[in-house]
């Protein structure tokens, strides 16, 4: 895969049959929609990219189109993928069932029980769930397994990952695959603002990929502030945190080399978010980068400011979003604008399976 993948991505007919799947089956180019009253509480202007709005309801689909086309390209016969919430699962399963490819996808058995809806969802998309029994039986655990599979199987199996995690070339090659979001944000500023970059770029951070995504025509753009924010879940310093960044120390998962929430000993600690999005043990290498390099300003937001700012968004521009999301909208309160700041806020996908977390946060 190392040797095909950019070959492959940057080809004429590749280019062609994934420019057209997104377009007439995801949907694409998401609109950049300018948030007014959300803009007006925050004292500046404020687009929405609206991923929410894709095939599947997030930004996932981008990825997982572009790596089936991949594995066909590699005459590959069958599809694994892991995944936590089954958000990935069920984009992974929905395009095995377009290009009718037999589909596994690996699940911690916890997950299994708290996400049942996405079970049901993957299994009447065609494709078999893999309950994974070791270790807390979740993403991790759920990785690991799909990881091991794949080694057992190099010649007809392809493993989709979710995220900008993993060995190389994943995490570029699934960044790559997102960067249709940041280069559509360019055509879509320049037509509504008269200049293609903004002076802030928001998105929420569980792996990365959508914040890779939102950020990639524009890492070498200084002119644009890279704001990431991370699940800091009942608190940074809580023991029940996903925020990576601020937590890890560098060591090595799933084959890469990154920041990990580990313990003294190296043993990877397992992270908490009300979101279960957003909590990964790792961090995409090249977030950890970014960061080190201060090239991009990582914010902790809390379960009950993701809450609250899912609540506000809802009430002031009617649009539920995912609690993934509703992080990178709580990273507004945390910033300082100018009235002439031009912010692009990336709205990774919509809150219709987090009904149930809404819902209890009414609840006394
Ligand atoms: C999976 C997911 C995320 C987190 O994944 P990244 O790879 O960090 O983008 C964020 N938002 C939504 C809606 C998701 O489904």
């Amino acid at each position: 895969m190392r040797q095909t993948y950019l070959e492959v991505l940057e080809s004429e007919a590749f280019r062609e049959e994934y420019g057209r799947l997104l377009r007439d089956y995801v949907g694409r180019p998401s609109p950049l929609y300018p948030a007014r009253r959300l803009s007006e509480k925050y004292g500046c202007t404020i687009y929405l990219k609206r991923e929410d709005l894709n095939h599947t309801g997030a930004h996932k689909i981008n990825n997982t189109i572009g790596q089936i086309l991949l594995a066909r390209r590699m005459g590959k016969r069958r599809i694994i993928a892991e995944t936590g919430a089954g958000q990935h699962g069920v984009a992974t399963a929905t395009v095995c069932a377009l290009m009718d490819m037999p589909c596994t996808v690996y699940m911690g058995k916890t997950d299994v029980e708290r996400q049942h809806a996405n079970v049901q969802k993957m299994e009447m998309l065609g494709a078999t769930v893999t309950p994974v029994t070791s270790g807390n039986m979740t993403l991790k655990d759920a990785t690991n397994e799909a990881i091991r599979h794949w080694c057992c199987h190099p010649s007809d199996t392809y493993y989709i990952i979710g995220s900008t995690v993993g060995p190389h070339p994943y995490p570029d090659m699934v960044a790559r695959l997102q960067s249709v979001i940041s280069e559509e944000i360019k055509r879509q500023l320049q037509e509504k603002e008269g200049r293609d970059y903004p002076d802030y770029l928001v998105a929420c951070v569980g792996g990365g990929s959508n914040a890779a995504g939102t950020a990639y025509h524009y890492l070498d753009d200084e002119r644009v502030g890279i704001v990431l924010a991370e699940a800091g879940g009942k608190g940074v310093c809580s023991g029940m945190s996903a925020a990576t960044i601020r937590l890890g120390r560098k060591g090595i998962i799933h084959g890469a080399c990154t920041l990990v929430m580990q313990n003294e000993d190296g043993q990877i600690e397992e992270p908490y978010s009300i979101s279960a999005g957003l909590d990964y043990p790792g961090i995409g290498p090249m977030h950890a980068h970014l960061s080190h390099t201060k090239r991009a300003t990582v914010l902790s937001v809390d379960d009950d400011e993701a809450v609250q700012a899912a609540f506000e968004l809802t009430r002031l521009e009617g649009i539920i979003p995912a609690l993934e999301s509703a992080h990178a909208l709580g990273a507004l309160g945390k910033m300082r604008f100018k009235p002439e700041d031009i912010v692009v806020l990336t709205l990774s996908g919509r809150g219709d399976k987090d009904m149930d977390t809404y819902i209890n946060a009414f609840a006394p």
